[in-house]
């Protein structure tokens, strides 16, 4: 098992990776002060069934606690459920030295932060992460919900006091799922290293390839090219925004396709794909990524969406200024930049690349 230490401004935790990483958890759990007066595993159903009992055998006879389960997918990071997740707390009795697990994918874990961070005006929070993309939401404290007007558009910063990957975890995800969280892996790897990024384009070849050794050195760089980031601007003042490479066309493919038929990262991976094309520098690297995904099985770039309405989401992100959407683009593998465009410029390039 590895542990990587995350620093930030706010609060320092460690993470654990590795086979049977949960046994960590009695331990964890041990070690806070106050000691937590109850412990809520908020999880969803697919991940509950999997995994609920082994997290809960950790817990027997050392600690009282309670579960709460809610139905998988995106959509169901909503008002409704941060609501239902609220009210179980308060029925339940947890008060502020009560901790929450959240058991399962990025979903859960930013629900289930959310509902930490502003439970009592915030309580501790541990993030069991059960997918490879929550090497990515796991880290950093960003937690929220989606609002009908756009994704994670409600949420708080709040840091958990540890996260347990348990990689044994891992060996149930959907292939989709892996495809998912490998592009954050790779994103990590082109904006901030180089060489690790020639030796997943060495070693992953199929996504097979991604277990054991393999799929601990994909999380764990990937965790500490996170930390590197966040510990620097964990309110994403500056640099944070890099970790955004892929993610302004990436969401708004998403919410084209109405988080359905997609999944995030495999978004993602169009956006970086476009992101790559529009400097003369990476259009070869781009070229060379799109081969390798293709090779890995990602969906092509979908052709029936409409440029005017991703154009229309992408002045809505967040990070974007009136007319002028900013994009992360690459000088090169590892120096990352902000480039802003003209909506009308960009909707240009966009229409050219979904040709
Ligand atoms: P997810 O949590 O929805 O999980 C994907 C699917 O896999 C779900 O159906 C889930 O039930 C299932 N699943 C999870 N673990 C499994 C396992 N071990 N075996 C079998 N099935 C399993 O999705 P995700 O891709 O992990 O996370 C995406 C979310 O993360 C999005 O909401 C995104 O906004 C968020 N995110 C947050 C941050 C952040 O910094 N907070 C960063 C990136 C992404
Ligand atoms: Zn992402």
């Amino acid at each position: 098992m590895k542990q990587i230490n995350i620093t930030t401004p706010s609060k320092n935790y460690p993470v654990y990776v590795g086979e049977q990483a949960i046994t960590k958890l009695g331990e964890v759990l041990q070690s806070l002060t106050p000691a937590p007066k109850n412990v809520l595993i908020i999880t969803d159903h697919n991940v509950g069934e999997l995994y609920l009992k082994d997290v809960q055998a950790e817990l027997d006879q050392k600690f009282s606690y309670e579960s709460f389960q809610i139905k998988p997918g995106d959509s169901q990071k909503s008002f409704e459920n941060y609501y239902a997740c609220q009210s179980f707390a308060l029925e339940k009795g947890l008060d502020r030295t009560s901790v929450i697990l959240a058991l399962g994918g990025g979903m859960i874990g930013d629900i289930a932060g959310f509902v930490a961070g502003t439970y009592m005006r915030g309580i501790r929070f541990i993030q069991i992460p059960t997918t490879i993309l929550a090497h990515d939401s796991a880290v950093g404290g960003k937690t929220g919900i989606n609002h009908p007007e756009g994704k994670n558009m409600i949420g708080v910063f709040h840091q958990p006091e540890a996260v347990i990957y348990s990689t044994d975890f891992l060996s149930t995800l959907p292939e989709n799922e892996i495809r998912s969280g490998f592009a954050e892996v790779i994103k990590h790897a082109l904006i901030a290293d180089p060489s690790f990024y020639e030796y997943l384009r060495k070693n992953i070849t199929t996504l097979n390839d991604l277990k054991d050794e393999h799929l601990l050195n994909c999380l764990t760089r990937g965790i500490e090219i996170k930390n590197e980031v966040v510990s620097q601007d964990e309110r994403e003042k500056g640099i944070r925004a890099f970790l955004n490479f892929g993610h302004t066309l990436g969401h708004a493919i998403e919410g084209e396709l109405r988080y359905k038929d997609i999944t995030h990262g495999e978004a993602v991976a169009h956006g970086m794909l476009f992101a790559l094309s529009l400097k003369e520098e990476t259009i070869q690297l781009g070229k060379n990524l799109k081969r390798w995904l293709h090779d890995l099985g990602y969906p092509t770039t979908p052709k029936n969406l409409s440029v005017s309405s991703l154009i229309n989401r992408m002045k809505k992100d967040k990070k974007a200024a009136g007319r002028t959407i900013n994009m992360v683009l690459l000088e090169q593998t590892g120096h990352p930049y902000i480039a802003p465009y003209q909506a009308i410029d960009l909707e240009e390039k966009l229409t050219e690349f979904l040709k």
